[in-house]
């Protein structure tokens, strides 16, 4: 059955207008998992019975126990639909905000997104930010409203409360795609509804689901759900009308082919030239043009090692190419082309265009890498949309297995590139810095139990920022020799710039002339835009000066000091944000020599630290949007926790018989959380956090922030001069 399945999917993949490729979305505990369970098992790949208990894509041994989903995965099934058969790539994605990273990952990969939202619940905070990360993509979405049974048989629903019950998910919902697809011009009403069929309701647990084409079909009304607690009558409307074919319906139906969405997807997510013969070659979905494949996933093989996944969207890939992968010097050579069946992974003879590859032999290749057969302008990078807040350290427990935990680390940062691995060299320990607590944890348990390395964990540390307040007159960093002398100001980035370089709507990677257009569209000024030099982060080096001689080629050390100086800001040593550092003016010796890298380094990292200083530098901690949901009688107890963690109550409303609680709170207050607010509930809360940014914080927080930060690295305990505005 399996190799029946595996030789349709191959004659499928040469046909772009019967592939679909999608990803299935929800907040935590909305049903995705039991759902995709569904659409494996009508799609043959799994049993009916085990649908729903296997969790076929939940791969990794952590993510049953945790009943989350973690890594995203890829499976390939058929359906028929319309007489054709069609081939349907679904990527997994992870259900917890700590790994949006691989949630905006998939988004890269598909072209449409059915968005999974409880009755009961409604849309919730995750719903938002996975319907934002599919849209910025360009990918359109669906709703399939899930758990509807509970509304019968925990909420006692008659046909016209459920009706209502529906109608308001389905409001809230498009209330959501309106607002965010509002300056969107490359996409048309995008908003979902009942009677265009881009709307499903049911009940993944008991396999059920209906639409208004399958109402249609089968004559049944909302009375007749209803009587869907028998279940004989479930069994009933099961056979009628089984949930996967309800879903793969709508997916083949209302989701774009890849010759559809490729020509509106690529100008969105690549910057290069638009008219190259590559740009034309993926906007038609070329099959015989250059190999163009954008890595969305490592993955690791117990036999055959890394295999790279990621949507191909132009040329052919197969076994022997030499394929150029971004960011790095030489080639790698494609040893394994194959599709996703289920966690496993079939070999194929070539995967063409519109389709999910598995390659092995990419070893240069992380998630979010673009490989192809020329080279060129790699595909936006996707990573900057999470930044890590939390940090913590490992070690291994024998020092033997050093090399295995060092390779391990090495690994698990391609494979999240949300994950960042640094070496503190006077420890010799390792830190992991990530998107929360959880996603710390999962990662040192991975390293613990698949890799068989005892480690030793240290408490997890929040990870600062530093960002000037004000605007500084001309300050001056000389060099050791004296003979080089640089003149600068520093001031503040604008929200609206700081916005369009996370967006990457503004990078150095894209053409001059698109890049000026994007920073003037968030406000800054012609002549300033015609400046920019670099880009670092959300900081922007501005070169204003004219005619100076040997600047041009000196440049490259310049931005190398003004890198060190902002990813070690001059409070902390804390990576510095949202600064525009504009260059006034420069001496430079007339010898080579003297104003090599030991001399122009130093020089330009102290102008930058002094301008820091002078434009009053402050401390900025991560916080955390938080939202818990409890019994009446516990709200007290619940806003409390928020409160006494330097957090703010906003809100708080009921919902069904639920008081909800919305906040905000510095993560460094957040550690321990989750046991603080299941004793102070009985554990009857459900809570929820999701990163929001960086805040300053209080001048009376500042200088004893800092001092702990300072001490912790083994900096001297003083502040910098010139620092007394605390
Ligand atoms: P995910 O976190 O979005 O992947 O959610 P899961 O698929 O793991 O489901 C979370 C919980 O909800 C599990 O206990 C499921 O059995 C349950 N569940 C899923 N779908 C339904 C449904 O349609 N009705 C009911 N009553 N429970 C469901």
């Amino acid at each position: 059955r399996r190799k029946k399945i595996v030789q349709e999917c191959e004659k499928l993949m040469g046909k772009p207008d019967q592939i679909r490729n999608i990803a299935i979305a929800a907040h935590v505990d909305h049903g995705k998992t039991t759902l995709s369970d569904n659409l494996l098992a009508g799609a043959g790949m799994i049993s009916d019975e085990t649908a729903g208990q296997q969790l076929a894509m939940d791969t990794e041994e952590d993510e049953q126990e945790r009943g989350i989903t973690i890594d995203a995965a890829n499976v390939s099934m058929t359906h028929e639909y319309e007489g054709k058969n069609h081939l349907i790539n679904l990527i997994d994605t992870p259900g917890h905000v700590d790994f949006g990273g691989d949630v905006t990952r998939a988004m890269r990969a598909v072209d449409g997104a059915l968005v999974v939202v409880d009755a009961v619940e409604g849309a919730m905070p995750q719903t938002e930010t996975v319907l934002r990360q599919a849209l910025r993509e360009g990918v359109k979405p669906a709703l399939f409203i899930n758990k509807v049974d509970r509304l019968i048989s925990e909420l006692q629903e008659g046909p016209q409360e459920m009706q209502e019950r529906l109608l308001k998910v389905i409001r809230d919902v498009n209330d959501l795609i309106r607002g965010m697809t509002d300056d969107m011009d490359d996409v048309g009403d995008w908003t979902v509804s009942v009677e265009d069929g881009t709307v499903g309701f049911g009940s993944a647990l008991y396999k059920w689901g209906v639409s208004m084409p399958s109402m249609q079909r089968t004559g049944l009304d909302f009375g007749d759900i209803i009587d869907l607690e028998q279940a004989d009558k479930r069994q009933e409307l099961h056979d009628q009308t089984p949930l996967s074919n309800v879903v793969l319906d709508m997916v083949c139906e209302h989701f774009p082919d890849p010759l559809d969405a490729q020509p509106r997807r690529i100008p969105r997510i690549w910057r290069g030239d638009d008219e190259s013969d590559v740009a034309e070659q993926m906007r038609l979905v070329d099959d015989e043009g250059e190999v163009v494949l954008m890595v969305t996933d490592i993955g690791i093989d117990p036999h055959a090692g890394e295999i790279a996944a990621g949507r191909v969207f132009s040329g052919t890939i197969e076994k022997g190419q030499e394929l150029y992968v971004s960011g790095t010097a030489g080639k790698n050579r494609v040893q394994s082309v194959g599709i996703y069946m289920g966690g496993e992974r079939e070999e194929v003879e070539h995967v063409p265009a519109g389709n999910i590859a598995a390659v092995t032999g990419l070893r240069d290749a992380i998630a979010g890498s673009t490989v192809s057969s020329i080279e060129m302008t790699p595909f936006e990078s996707i990573e900057h949309i999470s930044e890590p807040v939390i940090t913590k350290s490992v070690e291994a427990k024998n020092m033997d297995d050093l090399p295995k935990l060092i390779e391990t680390l090495r690994q698990v940062s391609k494979e999240d590139p949300t994950i960042q691995i640094t070496i503190n060299e006077d420890t010799g320990e390792h830190l992991i810095s990530g998107q929360g607590e959880l996603h710390l944890e999962v990662i040192t348990q991975r390293i613990e139990r698949n890799q068989g390395i005892p480690v030793i964990t240290g408490e997890p540390i929040v990870v600062f920022r530093e960002q000037p307040t004000g605007a500084c007159e001309t300050v001056e960093g000389i060099s050791p020799n004296r003979h080089n002398r640089f003149y600068i100001t520093i001031e503040p980035l604008s929200e609206d710039l700081v916005e369009t370089i996370q967006l990457g709507e503004a990078s150095m990677d894209m053409p001059e002339l698109e890049r000026r257009e994007a920073l003037q569209e968030a406000g800054m000024d012609k002549d300033t835009s015609q400046n920019v030099e670099h880009i670092y982060g959300t900081n922007i080096l501005i070169d204003d000066t004219k005619g100076i001689q040997h600047l041009n080629e000196t440049m490259e050390l310049v931005i190398e000091g003004l890198e060190e100086a902002l990813d070690d800001g001059p409070l902390a040593a804390e990576p510095v944000q949202g600064c525009l550092i504009r260059l006034h003016d420069a001496r430079l010796h007339e010898d080579a020599i003297h104003r090599g890298p030991a001399q122009v380094i130093p020089a330009v990292r102290n102008a930058v630290h002094r301008g820091l200083v002078a434009a009053h530098v402050k401390l900025l901690e991560p916080i955390q949007n938080v939202r818990i949901d409890v019994p009446n009688e516990h709200m007290g107890a619940a806003s409390g926790e928020i409160q006494g963690r330097r957090g703010r109550v906003d809100d708080m409303y009921q919902e069904g018989d639920l008081m909800i609680v919305e906040g905000i709170a510095p993560v460094d207050e957040m550690i321990g959380f989750s046991s603080d607010i299941r004793s102070a509930t009985e554990g009857r809360a459900q809570w929820n956090t999701e990163n929001a940014g960086f805040q300053v914080m209080s001048d009376s927080l500042q200088g004893e922030t800092i001092m702990e930060i300072r001490e912790r690295k083994g900096m001297k305990t003083e502040l910098p001069e010139g620092i007394d505005y605390f």
